[in-house]
């Protein structure tokens, strides 16, 4: 008898993510509070228009208000990095999201590290990732964030499982990496530099595709019965995983669209609430 295979459907994850945020907002809304989510996109990237005006829609939806910055791609970092800081320092604003890439000129890192810890809802700064590391971050980076929620969602175990991520970028595949260690994984971490790749993905229960290629993992790296998480973004609606191939193997696995994207989004959507309700919290003090 053929196997079933499961297909993790981010659509269904954020869906049940968003429902719990509805209530949430309902009791922010009587206190006077609405969420807003300050998202920052310097340049004229497509892809990243689009993923900004994607987070804007989605927040407008749940009844999350945002705030749109757009800055030309001559800004400077210090100009960026006082935009960041009146959005720090504006009550109504809860969260705030600097769209990664930025153009080249900017020192990312340093635009980054402007954003004040209790509105950094995607974890980007290195008190946030820290945090994250410790197992006590209040707001994780958003993908890896819904990385962990795909997996609990369906119940997949990750005590004890082998889990091989490939990619280590700040965003990404570090902080998956950490937040699966923290639930007791045995983590293997994979990046451009790495020997063997195919033979460390074949021991992985748990494959994490982070790397920016479009269907890069092959069929036969996939150890059988291993769950694919592919995080993995690419022109034309392409993973990093080479979906049909990689299938054969698989027990579990996220298609591309529909997988990872819509719960980084509901994750980001998430924090911001929880952003508001800290906010409140310490403002009745
Ligand atoms: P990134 O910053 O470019 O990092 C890519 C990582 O992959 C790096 O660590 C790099 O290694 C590694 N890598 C590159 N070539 C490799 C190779 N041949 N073998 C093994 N490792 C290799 O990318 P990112 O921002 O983490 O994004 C990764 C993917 O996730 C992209 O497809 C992106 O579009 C997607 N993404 C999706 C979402 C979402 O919401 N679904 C959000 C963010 C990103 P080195 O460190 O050695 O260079």
């Amino acid at each position: 008898m053929k196997e079933e295979k499961l297909i993790l459907d981010g659509n269904r994850v954020a869906a049940a993510m968003k429902e719990g945020l509805v209530e949430q907002i309902k009791r922010l809304s009587e206190k006077e509070i609405v969420p807003c989510l300050a998202t920052i996109l310097v340049g004229d990237d497509p892809s990243s228009a689009t993923y900004v005006r994607m987070k804007g829609n989605a927040c407008a939806r749940l009844g999350i208000h945002s705030i749109r910055v757009e800055l030309p791609s001559t800004t400077t970092t210090e100009e960026l990095i006082a935009k960041i800081n009146k959005l720090n320092d504006d009550p109504h604003v809860h969260g705030i999201l600097l769209q990664h890439p930025v153009p080249h000129h900017i020192d990312e890192r340093a635009a980054f590290e402007a954003i004040r810890i209790e509105k950094d809802v995607d974890g980007v700064t290195t008190i946030g990732f820290a945090q994250n590391a410790f197992g006590f971050a209040d707001f994780p980076s958003c993908t890896p964030a819904a990385i962990i929620a795909i997996l609990e969602y369906y119940n997949i175990p990750i005590e004890g499982k082998h889990a091989v991520v490939i990619g280590r970028s700040p965003i990404l595949g570090k902080p998956v990496s950490v937040m699966l260690l923290n639930r007791n994984a045995t983590v293997t971490i994979c990046h451009s530099k790495t020997a063997n790749l195919a033979r460390l993905v074949r021991l992985g229960d748990i494959v994490v595709a982070a790397v920016g290629k479009p269907n890069f993992v092959q069929g036969d790296w996939i150890k059988p019965g291993a769950v694919v998480v592919d995080a993995g973004y690419n022109k034309g609606n392409i993973g990093d995983v080479d979906y049909e191939a990689c299938l054969e193997n698989a027990s579990a696995i996220t298609p591309v669209p529909a997988g990872v994207g819509p719960v980084t989004i509901a994750a980001l959507l998430k924090h911001t609430v929880e952003a508001a309700e800290r906010f409140l919290a310490k403002s009745v003090l």
